[in-house]
């Protein structure tokens, strides 16, 4: 029997790209012997693309897709993808063509020699700024560094997996998503296939700096306690110094006698302790506003309309 392939497209505003998406997908899953699905996930796009992606629905049966009511972001998109992919395997690709399509067939391939989890590692980023690129690089590497999971750096949700890791991931109850180190953390086997990164084939990027850094945060809060370990053990080595320092002044005020207004050194101390207590709040509400977030357990997304039963 014919596997089944499931292809979770996240679509923001993507209505200049999904005829050419579309396009490059279908040749390259009618070259693999797979029973295709292509499930298209509307996170709130204002322009034509739900209406594009209705039209090819009715055309091909193999297409679904899933309407949210209004944008829930890239990762809750894939998210509600995996929640409803049927497919043996499940690639997630983004819909700007920068991920192309043509290496599903490696990945796949891949997979098929006994491997759970095929990801797509960028050789090169064409099109991308200096500074997306410099603080994609560095968030990567202090990410690396600072967690126990080994997520891959130089990768994004461009990858495919079988159905046993997709449930797994699934089943997290976290609502904040970083489902690239979710997957890693998962375990099996893993490997990868290395691409050269394209640029974006129209329109444009619908991560917003903003989100890139909510993205970046959720990452570190959801496989690192670092930043809390970071935050107390500046307080004790702060501490360390001030007691050290109300030594020095005693000392100086009733052995040696000699004290000075001191305004500077007041001024430095109190402004030092006073950063490192704002940082260490605002680190700690990070991770409460997430427990919070999951305490409320609200829906992850809302499905306004969609044509799989
Ligand atoms: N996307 C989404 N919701 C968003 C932002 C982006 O579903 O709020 C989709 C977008 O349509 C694309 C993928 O996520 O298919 C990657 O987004 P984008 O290309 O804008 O990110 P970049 O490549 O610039 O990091
Ligand atoms: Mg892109």
């Amino acid at each position: 029997m014919k596997k089944k392939l499931s292809v979770i497209i996240p679509i923001y505003n993507e209505e200049g790209n999904i005829p050419a998406l579309f396009e490059r997908l279908s040749s390259v899953v009618s070259k693999m012997d797979v029973e295709p699905e292509f499930l298209f996930v509307n996170d709130g796009s204002r322009d034509n693309s739900i209406a594009l992606i209705k039209a090819l629905a009715v055309k091909n049966t193999f297409v679904k897709y899933i309407d949210f009511s209004r944008n829930f972001g890239h990762q809750v998109a894939v998210s509600a993808g995996l929640d409803k992919a049927s497919g043996d395997a499940i690639v997630i690709i983004d819909a700007d063509l920068q991920d192309p399509p043509e290496l599903i067939i490696e990945m796949f391939g891949k997979m098929q020699n006994g491997f759970d989890v095929v990801y797509a590692k960028r050789r090169a980023r064409k099109g991308e700024s200096f500074l997306k690129k410099f603080t994609a690089g560095m968030f990567y590497r202090i990410l690396g560094s600072i967690t126990s999971v080994s997520i891959p750096v130089d990768t994004g949700d461009f990858r495919i997996m079988s159905k046993q890791v997709a449930d797994i991931v699934k089943s997290m109850p976290e609502k904040e998503k970083f489902l690239r180190g979710q997957i890693s953390w998962v375990g099996f086997e893993q490997t990868f296939v290395e691409y050269d990164r394209d640029e974006r084939q129209s329109g444009e990027t619908g991560y917003t700096y903003s989100k890139m850094i909510r993205f970046a945060l959720d990452g570190i809060t959801s496989f690192s306690n670092f930043p809390l370990k970071f935050a107390s053990g500046a307080g004790f080595v702060v501490s360390g110094f001030s007691f050290l320092m109300i030594l020095y002044a005693l000392y100086s005020r009733y052995i040696l006698k000699v004290y000075e207004p001191g305004w500077t050194s007041l001024m430095l101390a109190i402004t030092f302790i006073g950063g490192i207590q704002l940082i260490s709040i605002g680190i700690i509400g990070e991770y409460i506003s997430r427990m919070s977030a999951n305490i409320r357990n609200r829906p992850l997304y809302i499905i306004k309309n969609t044509n799989i039963d």
